[in-house]
């Protein structure tokens, strides 16, 4: 199918977006509710979706204030009720995703589905023996990260607990089934990478594609190393984009931005956009050993500054690049003092070391 055609199709779909900011109404009845979150993804986007007896909730947002607030005017301004929820459905575990679920439920009474892998890493999250924190403190330390920002993101984190209470009583859905929502049926598939245990939805006649943060127009997802789960985040994640390029995907609904027409060509930009980071950080590497706090600094610099909630996620995202080359035999790693460097072998399979 052309672009042309591709684009004529979508079309298909009604926007009243000049009326309501935070409210997209889409044909087949499904409404996009814009779910205002505090930082700068701007909004999260929620799905409500009609079913034979009440609605089908997809992802509801951050619990804020103004989330709420949000959601309260965009029920009322369409003659919803909050026990017209009859289903909540989570693509994954992210706060910004999973944080009213239970807020929702409450109000509801409706059952929330997930995965038990997305479940298990929330409980561990936010949870009230969580020791996330000071294992990702931990972490950080040893990828050369100072006290003074380890704090602050500890602090930060801290800010979120409030943002996914209370927590929800969860059913578990798994990748690899069938999941009917609108009346049509919709094929579970496992995407991993951005989060572990993350679904998208996929319904083939249709040919329409929820796909959770795993794909997003304008932004590149994060990837991000997770204390407590081995393995290459980044090569799932690769590994799951192509996977998903196979079905043909005419609309997808993502979980920011708006629904868009071109998931093939994003995901081709996305794998270009970390086949160029991948080679940017080998170059860097060449040149030096380096900590990840270090490349941290020089990929991401001064858009850094005092934003603790950024910093983690280029940290991370830092981390799960050198992990990646150091899996793919590109990079080595030593330790020196408890800090972590990495630096590149050599044609003659040397490397530079923290010594060197
Ligand atoms: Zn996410
Ligand atoms: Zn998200």
């Amino acid at each position: 199918m052309t672009r042309r055609e591709r684009l004529s199709k979508s079309r298909l779909f009604a926007n009243d977006a000049d009326t309501n900011p935070y409210c997209v109404k889409w044909n087949e009845g499904w409404l996009q509710i814009r779910v205002p979150v505090p930082f700068s993804l701007k909004w999260v986007n929620s799905y409500l979706i009609s079913e034979d007896e009440g609605y089908t909730l997809i992802d509801p947002g951050l619990k804020t204030d103004e989330a709420i607030h949000v959601w309260e005017a965009v029920l009322h301004q369409n003659r919803i009720k909050w026990t017209d929820i009859s289903r909540v459905v989570l693509t994954h575990q992210h706060p910004d995703h999973y944080g009213l679920a239970g807020y929702v439920q409450e109000k509801s009474g409706a059952p929330v589905y997930m995965t038990s892998a997305a479940h298990a890493y929330a409980v561990r999250l936010w949870g009230e023996e969580s020791g996330f924190s000071q294992q990702l403190q931990l972490l950080y330390e040893e990828h050369g990260m100072p006290l003074q920002d380890r704090e602050a993101i500890a602090d930060n984190l801290d800010t979120f607990v409030s943002m996914v209470t209370p927590q929800p009583q969860v059913q578990f859905i798994e990748a690899g089934g069938t999941l009917s929502l609108g009346g049509l049926n919709w094929q579970l598939i496992d995407a991993p990478g951005h989060a572990n245990g993350q679904l998208c939805f996929y319904q083939s006649e249709r040919k329409w594609m929820i796909c959770g943060d795993q794909v997003l127009p304008h932004i590149t997802p994060n990837v991000s190393v997770v204390p407590g789960e081995d393995g290459d985040p980044l090569e799932a994640f690769l590994q799951s984009l192509r996977e998903l390029q196979s079905f043909d995907v005419l609309f997808a609904f993502p979980g920011h931005r708006d629904p868009f027409a071109e998931f093939e060509g994003r995901i081709d930009e996305l794998l270009q956009h970390h086949e160029r980071r991948l080679a940017q950080m080998a170059a860097l590497l060449s040149e030096e050993p380096r900590t990840a706090y270090g490349l941290c600094g020089v990929l991401f610099g001064t858009r850094l500054n005092g934003n603790a909630h950024q910093l983690r996620f280029a940290m991370s995202e830092t981390i799960a690049h050198l992990v990646h080359l150091e899996r793919k035999g590109i990079a080595v790693s030593s330790c020196k003092a408890g800090i972590r460097y990495y630096s590149i072998l050599d044609h003659a399979g040397n490397h530079g070391t923290a010594e060197a």
